[in-house]
């Protein structure tokens, strides 16, 4: 064996052993975990309220992919509740929607004093009202203030190969240092979908989840 086949072979042993034991784990239960998106707070906007907030003409700038076909915006806006608390620096998300709606965690709801019910993307008949603010001008919402109910986007093929279909509810197995299991979890099935599990800040930092962290459906 010459020198640099025991410096090659020296390298593989000392990467083998400097490998935290939770990093083996993981990889072997990849194949069928499901990988978690942390959402944060964040507005959908229609092209009109976009105008409002950023000026006329004015067109959203991606910054981000997401899943999809959405993508975080360069654009931010400031919310500000009835109670005039306010919270900076909020992410726009697009594509522009037919209707506005702003997804916060249940702390951001009770830093801005603002009722927001827990609902489905969508759904935001009666839910809470705030304030937007831009650089252009303000926007005053009667409703859209929600917290998004924790869901799994996947497309046809995943969804047969868990043997679940659009709406059903599952719940999901996580791991680590406060494992557990989420019920009320809502599968959302479509062509656009990449597999996901969608949680928000709260549920994430709670449960000690990070995007990437993966998890397992459970029915
Ligand atoms: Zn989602």
């Amino acid at each position: 064996m010459d020198t640099k086949q025991i410096e090659r072979i020296t390298q593989l042993v000392v990467a083998a052993l400097c490998e935290a034991p939770e990093d083996r784990e993981d990889r072997t239960k990849r194949p069928e975990g499901i990988p978690v998106g942390v959402s944060a707070r964040h507005v959908h906007l229609t092209q009109e309220q976009v105008e409002l907030l950023f000026g006329k003409g004015h067109h959203l700038t991606p910054k981000k992919e997401l899943m999809g076909g959405q993508f975080a915006c360069e654009e931010t806006v400031t919310l500000i509740s009835a109670k005039m608390k306010v919270l900076e620096k909020v992410r726009v998300l697009g594509p522009t929607r037919k209707f506005a709606q702003i997804e916060l965690a249940a702390t951001d709801a009770m830093k801005l004093g603002v009722k927001a019910p827990l609902r489905d993307s969508g759904d935001v008949a009666g839910s809470g009202p705030l304030t937007l603010l831009g650089p252009a001008g303000t926007l005053t919402l009667r409703e859209g203030t929600i917290i998004a109910g924790r869901h799994i986007h996947m497309s046809p093929a995943d969804a047969a190969r868990f043997g679940v279909t659009d709406g059903q509810v599952v719940s999901v197995r996580f791991p680590g240092e406060r494992a557990g299991l989420f019920g009320q979890v809502k599968i959302r099935v479509d062509d656009s979908f990449t597999l996901e599990m969608h949680i928000d800040t709260d549920e994430a930092n709670a449960a000690c989840i990070k995007t990437g962290t993966r998890v397992e459906l459970v029915k």
